[in-house]
């Protein structure tokens, strides 16, 4: 097991223009962990992926693998496992033919071969299948087997780009609890990107989440959820109501904000978040932490309902507070709650959490 370490990266490609797709990114991924690269399309992950693969070279900065310096070794010395959205299989070769490929073009015997292709498929479950045909498998099982592909080489790294994207929902759910277990199991320092904020949530030891080129915020999924560091990330990760508030005091844990309808709050911040009095500050509450009361309720927030829709495990409320649109999800509602009803919102204060704007 390794660390894999990425210090000051970036990437700047002929045809980019003058931004680059990477932009000085520093990742310190721990030996053995599942860490997620998340951000929007076009964001630079795949392209920080590649350059751990080997497969792009940094414009500037390290890439290390433990206390080797790999940044412009070629792909085939770097001991990386590769799984891709769209599989990458052999659609001519069975299965067992597949997940031996690697060790083919390392010279590993067949008898030992034999071996470790059984452990493979045995890893991922489909112990018994390698003499059929990849065309004869479903999705959710190819993608197994380029897994198992990538792991029978032991490699040191293991690097995912979106191999659930061609999955069905229900599949692809299924599919992230058996990488996450294999991973597990395997040990295999792990990079892993996707779009998907729920996968990346539910897979991750940590994630990163990137937007345009740079990292907004590294942490585990509870920390990015609860205390997002931007008001991107608040919003990208679940849903977020940032609001806009203006500082009526600050100390080293909290930044206390002036309501629209008067009185104030005092919301939970980072230490190093440098507001003072007269400054405005970007608060993130999250929909679920906003309770719905009557409109005559002291202290609560008075506004007036917009729209509302029904999921079955909670109803999504818009409210109107002094011409913002706040989003609420209630689990119990007034029967009856109708567009244009008046309504307060109690804050939870504990749940609220200052971030850059
Ligand atoms: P997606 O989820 O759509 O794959 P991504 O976050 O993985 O997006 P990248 O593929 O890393 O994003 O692309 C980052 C930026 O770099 C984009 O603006 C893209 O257009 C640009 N880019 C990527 N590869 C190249 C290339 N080979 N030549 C020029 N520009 C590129």
């Amino acid at each position: 097991m390794i660390d894999v370490t990425l210090e000051s990266v970036s990437k700047r490609f002929a045809r980019g223009g003058d931004t680059a797709a990477v932009d000085d990114v520093d990742i310190t991924i721990a030996a053995g962990e599942f860490f997620t690269l998340l951000g929007p399309s076009g964001c630079g992950k795949t392209t920080t992926l590649r350059m751990v693969a080997g497969f792009y070279f940094p414009t500037s900065g390290r890439i290390r693998f433990g206390t080797e310096d790999v940044t412009r070794r070629p792909p085939n010395k770097r001991d990386t496992g590769m799984v891709f959205q769209n599989y990458a299989l052999f659609p001519h070769m069975s299965v067992a033919q597949n997940v031996a490929y690697g060790l083919k073009i390392r010279k590993v015997g067949r008898v030992e071969a034999r071996r470790r292709v059984e452990e493979a498929l045995g890893q991922v479950h489909l112990a018994g299948y390698g003499d059929r045909r990849i065309d004869e498998l479903s999705g959710g099982q190819q993608q197994r087997v380029a897994l198992a592909r990538a792991l029978v080489i032991r490699p040191r790294t293991l690097l995912l780009d979106e191999p659930l994207s061609n999955l069905d929902a229900k599949l692809r759910e299924e599919t992230r609890v058996e990488i996450r277990r294999i991973q597990r199991e395997a040990g295999t320092t792990s990079i892993y990107v996707t779009h998907d904020q729920a996968e990346a949530m539910a897979m991750s030891d940590r994630i990163a989440v990137m937007q345009s080129g740079r990292v907004q915020q590294i942490g585990a999924p509870q920390e990015i959820y609860h205390r997002p560091a931007t008001s991107f990330v608040a919003r990208f990760i679940g849903r977020s109501n940032v609001l806009t508030l203006p500082v009526v005091a600050a100390d080293a844990q909290s930044v206390t904000v002036g309501l629209p309808a008067g009185g104030e709050i005092a919301a939970p911040a980072p230490a190093d978040h440098g507001l003072r009095q007269g400054d405005t500050a970007s608060v993130s509450v999250r929909p679920e932490h906003i309770g719905l009361t009557s409109a005559t309720e002291a202290g609560a927030l008075p506004g007036r309902v917009t729209e509302v829709e029904f999921t079955g495990m909670a109803t999504n409320l818009v409210v109107d507070v002094a011409g913002e649109p706040v989003q609420v999800a209630a689990i119990d509602v007034p029967a009856g709650i109708a567009a244009g009803d008046q309504v307060g919102l109690r804050l939870n204060r504990e749940r609220m959490w200052v971030v850059r704007p």
